[in-house]
């Protein structure tokens, strides 16, 4: 099965479906979360299309606001988008609804403030969002047009709008989709995912002001339900350690485990283990060089459908030599980082 721009890999969820040591009613919410995904796909790779048609007619992307609006509805647990909308969500009784705005204007802040980027599109784009999507559906994503946030089965997962970092995630998925327009397959799929992680990560440093010693590098942490916990389990994946037992969705660590076909969420993996890497080397914030290597390149390459890894590893290699000319200590631990996982 392909992968999607959902934060849970599908397989993830299969194995959940199936694990006789839940009960038969968190089982079935896994069953249906997986059938969900599917249907979402589709949709998906419509809007993209509509993304790739659009960028090529327009001539310049005219700024709509300033800043982008932020639109919040609620699905009310029916797997109708966008639902109803919410009149005023920082004031809602609703804690989901206040989380989620406040956390997607966050993400927007930071794209402003770090790397000078008006929304999704960089044009002003509204962010549209919805919550309480389905019942009891273990998943967040972006189908091309906005982003949905799962209750969680309140076990292995709890509300998707806890982690921050899962809201980053699904925001960054629309940002790639307006850039590099990377596809959800083989080589691109996994870049794909690991850009959503990787900004996702980066937003949640940026948060907490913390240097890439004091981070944690989980993914999905604040999302990890008590029945999961009780098992070991930390997080879905981990930037520091992809293949570490605690992840609910370990991850392969080297190019050479990549396989044709393999879901994006595990190959990404690899260029996880290598922003990390080059991250500690360099040290300080995340965000001040490396992420600005790392956004010049999805940014202006223009679309790269099919990019392969080699090939963005090797056009952060220029990036950090362009935009950092003579620190050659950055030079270095970006070309370190990226040979380690072998690349
Ligand atoms: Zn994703």
């Amino acid at each position: 099965m392909r992968c999607t721009c959902h934060i849970v890999p599908a397989d993830v969820l299969r194995r959940l479906a199936q694990d006789a040591s839940l009960s038969q009613d968190t089982q079935r919410a896994f069953i249906d979360t997986a059938k969900v995904d599917v249907e979402q796909r589709r949709i998906r790779v419509q809007a993209v299309k509509l993304t790739m048609v659009a960028q090529a007619t327009a001539q310049t992307v005219t700024a709509l606001a300033p800043a982008p609006a932020l639109s919040l509805y609620d699905c009310n647990h029916t797997q109708n988008l966008p639902g109803t909308p919410i009149a005023n969500p920082p004031a809602s009784a609703d804690q989901t609804a206040r989380n989620v705005s406040a956390t997607t204007s966050d993400v927007a802040d930071f794209y402003a403030t770090v790397f000078k980027r008006n929304s999704i599109d960089d044009g002003g784009m509204t962010l549209l969002s919805s919550i309480h999507y389905g019942i009891k559906y273990a998943n967040a994503f972006w189908n091309g047009l906005q982003m949905a946030y799962g209750d969680g089965d309140g076990l292995i997962f709890t509300d998707f709008s806890q982690s921050n970092d899962v809201i980053a995630h699904e925001l960054t998925h629309g940002v790639t989709q307006y850039t590099l327009q990377l596809n959800y397959t083989n080589e691109a799929g996994g870049l794909n995912e690991h850009l959503s992680d990787c900004f996702g990560s980066m937003f949640r440093q940026w948060k907490a002001n913390q240097t890439v010693a004091q981070a944690d590098w989980l993914i999905g942490k604040d999302i990890v339900g008590p029945q999961a916990q009780a098992k070991g389990l930390t997080c879905l994946r981990d930037m520091a350690n992809p293949a570490g037992a605690h992840c609910i969705g370990p991850q392969i660590t080297h190019f050479s485990q990549y396989k044709a076909g393999m879901d994006p969420h595990y190959s990404s993996g690899v260029p996880n283990l290598a922003f990390h890497t080059i991250c500690m080397a360099v040290g300080g914030q995340s965000w001040d060089k490396v992420g600005q290597v790392w956004y010049r390149v999805m940014t202006t390459s223009g679309a790269k459908p099919a990019m392969r890894m080699k090939t963005f590893a090797n056009r952060t290699r220029s990036a950090a030599s362009q935009l950092y000319p003579g620190d050659t200590a950055l030079s270095q631990a970006v070309d370190a980082g990226w040979k380690q996982v072998g690349l």
